[in-house]
């Protein structure tokens, strides 16, 4: 049974059935259906859905924002501003697919050589709650905008969330298959997975998860996207603005009540700010108001399971035997105003634990902050490096040399100076190590699940190689135009963007209408045959 609890009043909202083999492999032939057809529509296509859906995302905000508060405890606030990055993200891959798409002319001794990027097909995307929509529109836009087609293994405790996310994207007008949503349980990934019928999958979630389908993905020699756990390192040395640097450290650990892979979870600071530091934040992490996720005025909701609430007190209880001082929190928060249920979990700052301890090498998944004191640049990167984890770090230095130091030697996907670390649909995100590996978001982001393929023609070297987005300069030696420079032809008009964009598509939220509302009935079988043109899938 996969349920849907309030984490912050222990109502049972729903619950749900699994699907059954019979109706798994209806899904299933329903998304390989969709893979053979969906990559011939048109980009122009695909840009308006891609849009439509943001658009959607914006109209439905606050019904969005409410079911995942309702489902994971996160504040109503936080969930608004997670539904507006998953509209931010559709903008951004309408806007920039053609150019990630475009081919890339290589030159060679060769008449032609180029590089093309074709879907994979079938994507399976295996999903945690703590950003119950974000986490999947990541994915979902560039998989989408590239001609792939997703299913959606979503986190079991968010299975409304998931619901909703396929019927927004068929709402947008995404073709049947395009997108579904699976309730199955965890047990069911492996068959999934091991049906021929997927091509690739990408998990975000624990080590435990990502091991588990990336050894069977391994063995299947399939496509594999990781984006696991962190234990990012939040560095202050003695240029930064402590004042600044104060205030972001605590929302940096407590953001998603404390449950994001990117939170800093461990605080390096340099002994000559040490006390001061130390002094505010622990004032600062105390003062957190602890509620109703629903209020404006609460800063920490629930944690999303009671499963959660024991673990982190069990790694608090090993922190304290491994010499940690609590210096605020340690326990659960009980009386609550707002939220009688037991779910919360006191804002805690622990000091002084013995480097070596195992707990040091954990991942610490809600509002518990390890600070140590450190001396030197060599010793904080030392520090921050000593972890199986290396998914992001935050420094704050206004030093330039400490900056090219850190940026070069901590063993991490991306490092921000002065500010904490977010994802940005522009930025490429994901980590190396126990973090995983691959990349999400920006053009590395679509680029994973696509298969670049080579193409060369053999012939007399033509003077110059087209360049796509610029009108034509030489004739190819013959008459006919090349398979290149048909592609580019088909790209070339779609820069620049705007163009092919109408105005009302802005960031301005559409209202909800029936236009919009209707769901698409048009079945995938019922296409045509992929044309000539749909080299790329971008007719
Ligand atoms: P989780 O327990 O690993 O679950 C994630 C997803 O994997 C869920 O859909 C879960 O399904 C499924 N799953 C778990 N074990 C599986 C298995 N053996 N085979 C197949 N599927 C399996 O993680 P979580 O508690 O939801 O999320 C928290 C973790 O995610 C943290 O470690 C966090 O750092 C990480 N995370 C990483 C990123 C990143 O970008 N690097 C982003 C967000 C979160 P069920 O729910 O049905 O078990």
């Amino acid at each position: 049974m996969i349920q849907s609890l309030n984490p912050a009043t222990g109502k049972l909202l729903r619950s749900f059935d699994p699907l059954t083999p019979e109706a798994l492999n209806a899904k299933l032939a329903l998304a390989a259906s969709a893979a053979r057809t969906y990559p011939n529509e048109s980009l122009d296509q695909r840009i308006f859905w891609m849009r439509r859906l943001a658009a959607l995302l914006d109209a439905d905000l606050e019904e969005l924002a409410a079911t995942m508060t309702a489902e994971m405890g996160k504040t109503l606030a936080s969930a608004r501003a997670e539904v507006a990055k998953c509209a931010s993200v559709c903008r951004y891959y309408a806007e920039h697919a053609a150019r990630i798409l475009t081919p890339e002319p290589i030159a060679t001794e060769h008449a032609e050589a180029y590089v093309r990027y074709d879907p994979l097909g079938v994507i399976l995307a295996v999903m945690p709650w703590n950003f119950p929509l974000w986490q999947v529109f990541r994915f979902a836009a560039p998989a989408l905008m590239a001609g792939n087609v997703g299913l959606l293994k979503h986190a079991s405790n968010v299975p409304q969330c998931a619901l909703a996310i396929e019927a927004l994207i068929r709402r947008a007008g995404f073709p049947r298959g395009t997108f579904q949503t699976l309730l199955i349980e965890s047990r069911q990934v492996e068959g999934l997975l091991s049906d021929d019928r997927v091509a690739a999958v990408t998990v975000t979630g624990s080590e435990a998860a990502g091991r588990a389908i990336a050894a069977q993905a391994g063995w299947l020699i399939k496509k594999t996207v990781l984006e696991l756990g962190g234990s990012d390192p939040f560095i202050v040395l003695p240029s930064a603005d402590l004042d600044a640097a104060i205030s972001n450290a605590i929302k940096a650990r407590c953001i998603n009540n404390g449950q994001s892979c990117i939170a800093a979870k461990r605080f390096l600071v340099h002994e000559t700010i040490y006390p001061e530091f130390e002094k505010r934040f622990v004032a600062g992490m105390a003062a957190l108001r602890i509620g109703d996720p629903t209020l404006d005025t609460t800063d920490i909701g629930p944690l999303a399971t009671a499963q959660i609430v024991d673990e982190l007190l069990e790694q608090v209880t090993r922190a304290r035997e491994s010499g940690g001082r609590v210096l605020t929190g340690g326990s659960r928060a009980v009386n609550v105003e707002g939220g009688k249920y037991g779910n919360y979990f006191q804002p805690t700052v622990i000091a002084g634990i013995m480097r070596n301890a195992p707990i040091c090498q954990e991942e610490i998944f809600g509002p518990v902050a390890l600070l140590f004191r450190i001396g030197s640049l060599s010793e904080a990167i030392a520090l921050a490096n000593d972890t199986p984890f290396g998914l992001a770090a935050s420094a704050w230095t206004t030093d330039d040399a400490e900056q090219h130091r850190l940026a070069a030697e901590l063993q991490c996907g991306a490092v921000f100076f002065n500010t904490p670390v977010a994802s940005d649909p522009r930025l490429p995100f994901g980590g190396v190590k126990r973090s995983g590996y691959g990349r999400e978001l920006s053009t590395a982001g679509m680029r994973e699940f696509l298969n670049a393929k080579t193409v060369v023609v053999a012939g007399p070297l033509r003077e110059t190689q087209p360049s796509l987005f610029d009108p034509p300069t030489s004739q190819p030696h013959s008459d006919k135009p090349s398979e290149f420079q048909q592609i580019a032809d088909q790209l070339r008009k779609f820069e620049p963007r705007k163009a092919s964009i109408p105005a009302s598509e802005s960031l301005t939220p559409e209202p909800r209408n029936k236009e919009i509302d209707k769901p698409t009935d048009r079945d995938p079988d019922d296409d045509p045959p992929p044309a000539r043109g749909s080299i790329l899938g971008l007719r």
